[in-house]
């Protein structure tokens, strides 16, 4: 028999590129590997999970056997890669060797850890996937109090949607506003006052340094002398493109593995996509760019090599008390910031010297703006 492609990770990437691969080309074997149970999900749903009051069985879209029938695949879960021998075209499943005709990375990021001291480091809970959801809404049952750990774009959703859930919130971050990295301090500002309307507690600066068990609850210890009380801890500090693998096996590693514009490693017959590619320079961990990657890859691995392209990539920022869209400027790009509006509705853009449209970030009522705004936007990868 022919060696199937392989796709490890059955995430928005590897089932989308499956789905995208099987409009092209319906008879090559296809084989997706997944250390998880291989449900297909829509990750964005987990951080409005609480609002909707879903549990993870209701955000899942279909089972692993209804996506092998789906896709014409065999689908194996819990079961994890443990080496890529490029060599031999095969990888390897602990002792058991696979070969593969094309092998694809969508195997994602993982969430950044942080060592806290205390006895109570089993109370802080990531959430990166369909399985963490639902450990972190067990152990929230019947819970009042929760404590995020980072200001970035998923630790204010999950502000959101956890105090839209009934909970109450304590923000704790080390950086001086929220979503440092993507917005500008009016368009933060904005954000913070939403979320600090319904009731979020930001204590931003400080670090956690340590968590103990205090009766029924928790203690945070913060960097700057603060002590918190609250029931459990959701990390959202960060994710970091899982590379250990392809490192391992000698792929060229950046900030993702590195992957040229047909999502091609530094090996010939493996390619990435996902959170764990870095594409021409960019690592987005966003569903946009996945979406056009699947697409371009899709049509290289049925034989028609095909470079990806990037137009603009804004990204709604899922904090309905104060709406956001965003749009950061390239990464190395000048340009020069205006601010128009005021309290909840700011329209921040960023223009170059010949006043071209470089990048924004609306909230509030200004993101009506956006369709009109998204055309003037440069292409990321053009
Ligand atoms: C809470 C949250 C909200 C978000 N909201 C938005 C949003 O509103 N808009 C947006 O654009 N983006 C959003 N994102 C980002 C977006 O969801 C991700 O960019 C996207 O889902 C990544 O998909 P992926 O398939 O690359 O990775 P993943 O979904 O992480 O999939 C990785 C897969 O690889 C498997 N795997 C890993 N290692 C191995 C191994 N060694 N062997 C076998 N299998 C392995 C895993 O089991 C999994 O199946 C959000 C992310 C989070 C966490």
């Amino acid at each position: 028999m022919n060696a199937p492609v392989v796709i490890i990770g059955t995430g928005l990437a590897g089932y989308n590129l499956a789905r995208e691969f099987r409009k092209l080309d319906g008879e090559t074997p296809l084989l997706l590997i997944t250390a998880d149970d291989g449900r297909s999900y829509s990750k964005p749903m987990l951080s409005t999970g609480f609002g909707k009051n879903k549990e993870a069985d209701g955000l899942s879209m279909a089972e692993p056997g209804a996506m092998a029938e789906q896709l014409r695949a065999e689908v194996r879960t819990h079961t994890r890669v443990s080496g890529i021998d490029p060599g031999h075209k095969r990888l390897w499943i602990g002792e058991e060797a696979v070969p593969y005709r094309d092998l694809i990375l969508a195997w994602g990021a993982e969430t950044v850890r942080v060592p806290v001291a205390g006895d109570a480091a089993d109370a802080i809970f990531p959430i990166n996937d369909l399985e963490d959801y639902a450990r972190f809404r067990a152990a929230a049952a019947g819970k009042k109090r929760v404590l995020i750990l980072g200001a970035g774009l998923i630790g204010c959703e999950f502000a959101n949607d956890l105090m839209l859930g009934g909970y109450e919130i304590d923000l704790v971050a080390p950086c001086e506003q929220v979503m440092p990295t993507l917005l500008h301090p009016a368009a933060a500002a904005a954000v913070q006052a939403g979320l600090e309307s319904l009731g979020t507690r930001f204590h931003l600066g400080p670090l956690l340094t340590r968590l103990d068990r205090a009766g029924n609850g928790l203690e945070a210890h913060l960097s700057d002398g603060q002590v918190l009380h609250c029931d459990l801890v959701v990390s959202a500090i960060g994710l970091r493109p899982r590379t250990d693998l392809a490192a391992a096996a000698g792929l060229e590693i950046g900030r993702g593995v590195v992957v040229d514009r047909h999502l091609q490693t530094s090996h010939a017959n493996i390619y990435a996509l996902g959170d764990c590619a870095e594409v021409d320079g960019l690592n987005l961990l966003y569903v946009m760019p996945l979406m056009n990657c699947a697409r371009a890859l899709a049509q290289t691995l049925a034989g028609t090599p095909t470079p990806v392209k990037y137009g603009p990539m804004p990204v709604t920022v899922k904090t309905p008390v104060c709406p956001l869209v965003v749009s950061p400027p390239p990464k190395g790009s000048e340009g020069v910031w205006t601010v128009e509006g005021e309290a909840a509705d700011i329209k921040a853009l960023c223009r170059d010297n010949d006043g071209n449209l470089l990048g924004y970030a609306l909230t509030g009522a200004a993101v009506m703006d956006k369709l009109a705004l998204n055309k003037a936007l440069p292409p990321l990868l053009a």
